[in-house]
């Protein structure tokens, strides 16, 4: 069974066609297309939305055309109905409403960030893990138990991601910046105390974004590095806890921020302590993609016919715990 995958929550618009084989899929294409606001500057949704308006056409032909089939060869098509920024959203569910309602192809609404935890899954081959899911949009610590992903921390203000890219613009990179913080981080291991502040299993960057912009005058290598360390440290500390507390034998971190390899690092010396397995997702679909959306469709597919055309909705704030899983 092939699924279009359509991903258009925040930066990135891409399309993507898996081939489902059994219990693993076959990504045949995965394109993508991503806004970068000026340097400085966040995503601005009506500039990013008609970025993706404007690269939307091209997107999906190349995907169709390097995974080798026509539209009358897909078999369903599922887009990312939400959480992310309403304008972005609207151009995916628009794209595929057209293809579904012209091709009669039946269409599913999925959410964002159970894409990115079955797609990790799927590709690193963990079965039942303690997940912690850091990016753009999301910092959040997760298991799954009775027909749901349960929350087991996340972060009280902005996430790891946001942390990130905030500070980063604040110093004059473009969004998104995590890669360039880890590369400057690499060059100074000169670690200035900052505020470090996990409250229960939940975290709060907000002070640590504000106190390592005013360390940045004691070197901008020495800010990153401090900077990755207190917050991965925090991180850190919540997913022992929620591990100890939920006994869980496998780890996988998915999510932009996945393709830190100081992160991995520190997560992997806690799976040691823990005597738990750790699984990352390989770093070129870590950030948001069309694969996390077609894969998460084609399981959907398993257990459930297609929406009707009215209930395409888009869902700004759509939690992944208020989601039944039954596939
Ligand atoms: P996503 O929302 O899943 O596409 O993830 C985007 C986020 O991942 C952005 O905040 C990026 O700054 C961050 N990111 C990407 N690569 C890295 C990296 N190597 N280290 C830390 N953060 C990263
Ligand atoms: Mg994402």
């Amino acid at each position: 069974m092939k699924c279009l995958g359509i991903e258009s929550t925040a930066h990135t618009f891409s399309c993507a066609v898996v081939d489902r084989k059994g219990k693993r899929g076959e990504i045949l294409s995965d394109i993508r297309k991503i806004y970068g606001p000026p340097e400085g500057e966040g995503i601005h949704p009506r500039e990013a939305s008609r970025h993706h308006v404007e690269t939307s056409s091209a997107v999906l032909a190349e995907a169709l055309r390097k995974a080798k089939i026509s539209v009358d060869d897909l078999d369903i098509i599922s887009y990312a109905a939400g959480p992310g920024l309403g304008p972005c959203l609207r151009v995916g569910a628009v794209v595929s409403r057209a293809l579904s309602s012209y091709y009669k192809i039946p269409i599913y609404p999925v959410n964002h960030a159970i894409g990115h935890i079955e797609l990790g899954k799927m590709l690193t081959g963990a079965k039942n893990p303690l997940v912690l899911l850091v990016s753009g949009g999301h910092t959040m610590l997760l298991a799954f138990s009775d027909k749901k992903w349960r929350v087991f921390g996340e972060t009280l203000d902005i996430t790891l991601g946001q942390l990130l890219d905030q500070f980063g613009r604040s110093i004059g990179f473009a969004s998104p910046c995590g890669k360039k913080i880890e590369d400057l981080a690499e060059r100074n291991h000169n670690y200035i105390p900052l505020p470090y502040s996990v409250k229960g299993n939940d975290v709060s960057f907000s002070g640590l974004l504000s106190a390592t912009k005013a360390i940045v005058n004691k070197g901008v290598e020495a800010a990153c590095y401090s900077l990755q360390e207190t917050a991965f440290a925090m991180i850190c500390e919540a997913t022992e806890r929620a591990l100890a507390f939920t006994k869980k034998k496998e780890l996988m971190i998915v999510g932009g921020v996945a393709a830190n390899k100081r992160l991995s690092a520190m997560l992997t010396s806690i799976c040691k302590r823990q005597n738990c397995k750790f699984f990352v997702v390989p770093p070129k679909f870590a950030g948001d993609c069309g694969s996390q959306i077609a894969w998460l469709g084609l399981l959907e597919a398993s257990v459930k016919k297609g929406t009707s055309l009215k209930n395409t909705f888009v869902k700004q704030s759509w939690r992944l715990d208020t989601v039944k899983v039954s596939y």
